[in-house]
C-alpha cells in the first residue's frame, strides 16, 4: 500500500499496485475467464477479439456455466443452512438485477423461484414459462393492472408494501374468486451498508410497514377470506458484507412473528437479499455458505427464545448470483493524460475513454460504485499507470472504472474488459445521448449465443412519431416542411 501511495497519490487508499498488471484476479472475474498464452482474454474458451468481431462493442458477456453454478450454489447454501435448523428455504432470484426470458428459464430449471417488481418483469417470467406459483411480486406502488395480472396469473406471493394494498389485492382476488397468498414487507429499522449497519426505530425510506403497525395490518389481512397470510418480509439493503444487519433484522421480525402466531398461522419468514460481491481486488465478500449458516443460527436462537416453531425461510439473492458472472467488453477510443495539481506535486491520471459508459453502467454515476478493468486484447510489458475509464456521454460523472491500474501503453482500439457487470448494469441501461443498448451474449464451451440483440437506431426511431409518419408518407427529410 505504501508504494502505491508513493507511486500516485491520486489513487484511493484501497487500491494497491498490482504485481502484474496483466494478471486475472480470480475473486473478481467469471470462473471461466482467463488470459491465453498469447495474452488475450478468453471467456469460456472464446477470445475477446472473436466475440467483438461477431457482436461489436460494448458487449455484455455472461459466463453461462458460471451463472448456472452460482445459482445452484446460492440455492444450496440457503437450503443447507435451513436444513441444519430443521426447516426449509425457498430461494427467489431477484430478477431486477438482470432479466431476459432465457435467464428466467435457467433459474427456473435450476430450482430457484423468481422475484419480479413490475408488470413488465412479471411478463418476462411468465413468457419464459416459469410456473406462476414460483413467482413473487414486489413493489411499493403496484398498479391495479399489475395486481390484476399477478392475481390472474396466480403468482405464489404478493408482497404487500402498504395498508392500501391490502384492500386492493383482496378485492382483486375476491372478484376472481381466488385466494391470494401474501407477505407483509416490514421496515425493520435496520439498514445495512457494505461494512456496517444502522438500526433505528424506523428507517427513513419508502419501503415497508413499521414494526409497530404490523399486528393491526396482519389482523386486517387475516380478516379477508380471499387473502392467505404467508408471513413477514424484510430486505435491508444491498451489497452487504457484514452478517450482523441480517441477524438484527431477523431478531426484530421474529419477535413480531411470535406475537402474530398467537392469532393464526405464520408459515414463512422472508429475509430478502442483499448479499455482497467483489468488485475490486480490495473487496473481500463473505462466503455465502457461512453467511447463510449464521443467519439460520440467529433464526433458530431467536425462535427458541420466543418458544416458537422455526418457520420456513425464504431469501431473495440477486447480485450474488448474476453479478460476478458477466463482464463488459469496450473498445478504447481517446486517451488523455490529465495532470492534477491540487494534491501537492503534479500527478497524472490517465483518462481512457470507451465506447459506452453510464448508459450501460449507471452504478458509478448513481452511487460511486467501484469497478475493475483489464486490458483484454493483448498483454503488455509496460508499467502500470493509474487510470480512470470513462464513457462517451456528456457528463463528467460518466465514469466506468473510477480507479484501476492499466498498462501505461494502453492505446486506441485496444479492448478493455470490466468485471462484475452482471447485476444492475444492463437492467439500469438507458439510451442517453441516443446510444443504443448493447447486446448480451452467453458464452459456454467455446461458443457464444445472443440472448438480447443490440438495439439499432431503427429501434430508437420506431417510437418517434413524426419520423414514422414521414416514413409512412414516403417523405424523406429533405422533402419535409
Ligand atoms: C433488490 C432486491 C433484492 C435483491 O437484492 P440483491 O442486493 O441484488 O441481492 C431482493 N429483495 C428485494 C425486495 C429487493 O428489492
Amino acid at each position: 500500500m505504501k508504494s502505491n501511495v508513493e507511486l500516485n497519490p491520486l489513487a484511493p487508499d484501497w487500491l494497491e499496485l498490482p504485481e502484474d498488471v496483466n494478471a486475472v484476479a480470480p475473486a473478481i472475474w467469471p470462473a471461466h475467464l482467463s488470459r491465453s498464452e498469447a495474452g488475450e482474454i478468453e471467456i469460456a474458451g472464446i477470445g475477446v477479439d472473436d466475440l467483438v468481431s461477431q457482436f461489436g462493442t460494448p458487449l455484455f458477456v455472461i459466463d453461462e456455466a458460471d451463472f448456472r453454478a452460482r445459482a445452484v450454489a446460492v440455492r444450496e447454501a440457503f437450503e443447507a443452512a435451513a436444513d441444519q435448523i430443521g426447516t426449509t428455504a425457498k430461494v427467489y432470484y431477484a430478477s431486477k438485477v438482470f432479466l431476459c426470458t432465457e435467464v428466467a428459464s435457467w433459474v427456473d430449471e435450476l430450482g430457484l423461484n423468481i422475484d419480479v417488481s413490475s408488470g413488465g418483469e412479471l411478463a418476462v417470467a411468465l413468457a419464459a414459462g416459469v410456473h406462476p406459483s414460483k413467482i413473487g411480486l414486489h413493489g411499493n406502488n403496484k398498479s391495479l393492472i399489475e395486481i390484476g395480472r399477478a392475481v390472474t396469473a396466480g403468482v405464489g406471493a404478493i408482497v404487500i408494501d402498504s395498508e392500501i394494498e391490502i384492500e386492493r389485492i383482496a378485492s382483486t382476488a375476491g372478484a376472481q374468486d381466488k385466494i391470494q397468498p401474501v407477505r407483509l414487507r416490514v421496515n425493520s429499522g435496520v439498514h445495512a451498508h457494505t461494512h456496517e449497519f444502522l438500526a433505528t426505530a424506523r428507517e427513513d425510506q419508502k419501503f415497508g410497514i413499521a414494526l409497530s403497525d404490523v399486528p393491526a395490518l396482519v389482523a386486517k389481512i387475516r380478516s379477508h377470506s380471499h387473502l392467505k397470510f404467508l408471513g413477514l418480509h424484510s430486505h435491508i439493503g444491498s451489497q452487504i458484507f457484514a452478517v450482523d444487519g441480517f441477524v438484527e433484522s431477523a431478531k426484530r421480525l421474529i419477535a413480531v412473528h411470535a406475537e402474530l402466531l398467537k392469532f393464526g398461522e405464520v408459515p414463512e419468514l422472508n429475509l430478502g437479499g442483499g448479499f455482497g460481491i467483489n468488485y475490486t481486488r480490495a473487496d473481500d465478500a463473505p462466503e455465502l455458505t457461512e453467511f447463510a449458516q449464521q443467519i439460520a443460527q440467529a433464526v433458530e436462537d431467536e425462535c427458541k427464545l420466543h418458544s416458537i416453531a422455526i418457520p420456513k425461510l425464504a431469501f431473495e439473492p440477486g447480485r450474488v448470483i448474476a453479478g460476478p458472472t458477466t463482464v463488459t467488453i469496450y473498445n478504447v477510443g481517446t486517451i488523455k493524460d490529465v495532470t492534477v495539481t491540487d494534491v501537492g506535486a503534479p500527478q497524472v491520471r490517465k483518462y481512457v475513454s470507451v465506447d459506452g459508459g453510464m448508459s450501460d453502467n449507471a452504478r458509478p454515476a448513481l452511487y460511486e460504485a467501484d469497478y475493475s478493468a483489464l486490458l483484454a486484447s493483448r498483454q503488455s510489458t509496460a508499467p502500470p499507470a493509474l487510470a480512470r475509464v470513462v464513457g462517451k456521454h456528456c457528463e463528467s460523472g460518466d465514469i466506468v472504472v473510477r480507479a484501476d491500474y492499466l498498462p501505461a501503453d494502453i492505446a486506441p482500439n485496444d479492448l478493455l474488459v470490466v468485471a462484475a457487470t452482471g447485476a444492475y448494469c444492463y437492467s439500469l441501461s438507458s439510451n442517453y445521448n441516443f446510444l443504443t443498448r448493447p447486446p448480451v451474449v452467453a458464452v459456454k464451451d467455446g461458443s457464444a449465443r445472443l440472448l438480447l440483440r443490440g438495439e439499432t437506431e431503427a429501434d430508437l426511431f420506431a417510437r418517434d412519431v413524426l419520423y414514422q409518419t414521414n416514413l409512412a408518407n414516403g417523405k424523406s427529410k429533405s422533402q419535409r416542411g
